[in-house]
């Protein structure tokens, strides 16, 4: 605790009130600041975003949709709405947005709950091989509530079968069919899942959650025109605050909007909202689209450097923002957990992950997800990709040994002081 004491005439107001939050506040600012960050989810919001999450707009209960609030003094509340949903209508080119959704979670639940009743059939990802909790884990409320029918990836190629998806699809009839993931590198061919959806009379969802900011800027093919309704987080590609929101065709509107509000969920958080507003204002602009290039450049970079170093990649490689390792290629007896932990030591923050068909427990796994948006946003390059993906190389060879690790972990600190944060 030396290293953080409170001056009286500079303290910030939470540094007075409350020391003990300031200080994790203070540790957590360093810890982001001194490692490289490639938790394929997370990002670093722009100065702008974080002054909007951080406002008195958080004070403000505005219960309802813009000029039909439960509250009075909602006019500004109704001028940021607007401006999330009129930014996120231009971004996407979508019919209807609705920007309050608190998570990607609980956007998935409001259309689920939008478009089901419970016990009605969805087809999504398995969890184990690439989807989310809320695409049918029994530990979620979608597998509690509804009837799952999961499809995975093709043994083989580690990627999307089409025709495999078509044949469950007939067999079992699905009311609604999800399309998106968490972990899956490939392009999504959201038109070959809008056939089927189709043919079988069934609504189609695509949750673009991880690759929002890739659609937005036009690098992976939009789900829009294929889909009944689009759901997404915002703070992952996207760089918005920590949020969700869903996208439907028109028809859907009202059924959305009315499940969201008053369905799931009560007051929006109002300060989110602005903050989502100002990141799609962002995303609108040209440089958002370099940003998004220099994303896939730098995972390129990231894939071959291990690659070059005897790494096999699931699914072939990437086509978009992260990769899924299989650790079993080159160094057999290292866990993802053991990858995790050891990284960790050194500064390199990443997830240890299942890889399709693994034979070790989702808490061993033998493989770890890596995502270059984070650094990306912090204007690391290719070079220094490589630079990274060789210490994961050093790391891993030398079984977590505890001088590989400082000799790593002081490269990485240097490398993350030439590269500062946004705010
Ligand atoms: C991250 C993610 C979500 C949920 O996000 P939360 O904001 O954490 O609820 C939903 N779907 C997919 C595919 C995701 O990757």
């Amino acid at each position: 605790m030396t290293d953080l004491w409170t001056d009286t005439e500079t303290a910030t107001p939470l540094e007075v009130a409350d020391p003990q939050v300031w200080e994790a506040l203070q540790r957590e600012r360093r810890r982001q600041q001194h490692t490289i960050e490639l938790i394929a989810s997370e990002n670093h919001v722009s100065a702008a975003v974080m002054e909007a999450t951080g406002s008195i707009f958080t004070n403000k209960y505005a219960e309802g949709y813009p000029r039909h609030r439960h509250y009075g003094g909602c006019d500004y509340m109704d001028q940021i709405e607007d401006l999330a949903r009129e930014r996120a209508r231009e971004l996407f080119h979508a019919e209807h947005v609705n920007v309050q959704p608190h998570c990607g979670s609980s956007a998935n639940m409001a259309v689920y709950m939008a478009c089901l009743k419970p016990g009605d059939t969805i087809m999504a990802m398995d969890l184990a091989q690439g989807g989310h909790l809320t695409h049918g884990s029994r530990a979620s409320f979608s597998g509690k509530l509804y009837r799952i029918v999961s499809y995975g990836v093709d043994p083989k190629t580690e990627q999307l079968d089409m025709a495999e998806i078509r044949r469950i699809a007939r067999e079992h009839n699905p009311d609604l069919i999800v399309t998106g993931a968490s972990v899956y590198s490939r392009t999504i061919d959201f038109e070959a899942f809008a056939e089927i959806a189709e043919e079988f009379d069934a609504l189609l969802m695509a949750d673009i959650a991880h690759i929002a900011g890739l659609v937005a800027a036009d690098l992976h093919p939009s789900p829009i025109k294929w889909c009944d309704f689009v759901t997404t987080t915002t703070h992952k590609t996207l760089r918005g605050p920590r949020s969700g929101m869903i996208m439907c065709k028109k028809q859907w509107a009202s059924a959305v909007d009315k499940t969201v509000f008053p369905g799931i969920q009560g007051g929006p958080l109002m300060h989110v909202i602005a903050a989502k507003a100002v990141a799609f204002g962002e995303a609108l602009r040209p440089d958002f689209r370099a940003y998004q290039q220099n994303i896939l450049t730098n995972a390129q970079a990231m894939c071959e450097a291990l690659r070059s170093h005897g790494f096999r990649m699931v699914g072939g490689g990437t086509d978009n923002h992260l990769m899924l390792v299989d650790l079993r290629s080159n160094h057999p007896a290292v866990t993802g957990r053991h990858a995790e932990v050891w990284l960790e030591r050194a500064g390199i923050i990443i997830n240890r992950n299942m890889i399709p068909f693994d034979e070790r427990k989702q808490s061993e796994t033998s493989g770890i997800r890596l995502g270059t948006p984070a650094t990306t946003t912090r204007g690391m390059g290719p070079s220094e990709m490589a630079t990274i993906a060789g210490w994961i190389n050093d790391i891993l060879s030398a079984h977590g040994n505890p001088i590989a690790i400082e000799q790593v972990h002081q490269q990485v600190v240097a490398l993350c002081d030439q590269f500062p944060l946004p705010h």
